[in-house]
């Protein structure tokens, strides 16, 4: 595993700018990685891993980095929760951690750092420096990962009856006999203009 350092930078790269999501993010998933005992996340780990996060902020750029999950690789997963909260799962293990950024770390940075008014200032030097158990609750979980969700999964490609578009990952919604996406069974995001 590369050191702290040479992952903020790696992080920072990747992000766009150096900020205390960064920190708090190569934290976490360097933390989330040791405990699950996982050390080469590039090298001989690199199908092992996969890891939730719950929120799309600066921090959620810096855990793809550091544990290598990405979108595109269906090994980094998206669920909206809008919580500073991420779970690293071993697929070889079976085990699972939950890392979930305490409320009290900014104001534990306040007290830490009072000296710097500028708050990102203050928590990118305060995240740096505090005792890991300060910054996260730690728990250990069960995560359920079918066949389906896995990285390298080959899916049969089903077509919508109503729209036509093609559906991968046994993401499509029986309804009345009927095959369809998500977007006509009524779960669209967007509207015909
Ligand atoms: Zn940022
Ligand atoms: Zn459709």
């Amino acid at each position: 595993m590369k050191s702290f350092d040479e992952l903020l930078r790696d992080a920072e790269i990747a992000h766009g700018h150096l900020c205390a999501g960064q920190i708090l993010g190569v934290r976490m998933a360097m933390l989330g990685l040791e405990l699950l005992g996982l050390d080469d996340p590039y090298g001989k780990d690199r199908k092992r891993v996969v890891t939730f996060v719950e929120i799309d902020r600066c921090m959620t750029d810096a855990i793809g980095v550091v544990t290598g999950c990405r979108l595109g690789k269906r090994a980094l997963k998206f669920r909206d929760w809008g919580k500073v909260a991420a779970t690293f799962v071993d697929l070889e293990s079976g085990r699972a951690v939950r890392l979930a950024a305490r409320e009290s770390s900014k104001v534990l940075a306040r007290n830490l750092h009072p000296e710097i008014e500028n708050k990102n200032r203050q928590q990118m030097l305060a995240y740096r420096e505090m005792p890991a158990d300060d910054l996260f609750a730690v728990q250990w979980v069960k995560v359920a990962v079918p066949p389906e969700e896995l990285p390298g999964y080959k899916s049969e490609r089903i077509v919508c009856a109503q729209c036509g578009e093609g559906i991968n990952f046994q993401r499509e919604v029986r309804k009345d006999g009927t095959i369809l996406c998500r977007a006509c069974a009524g779960e669209c995001y967007y509207e015909p203009e």
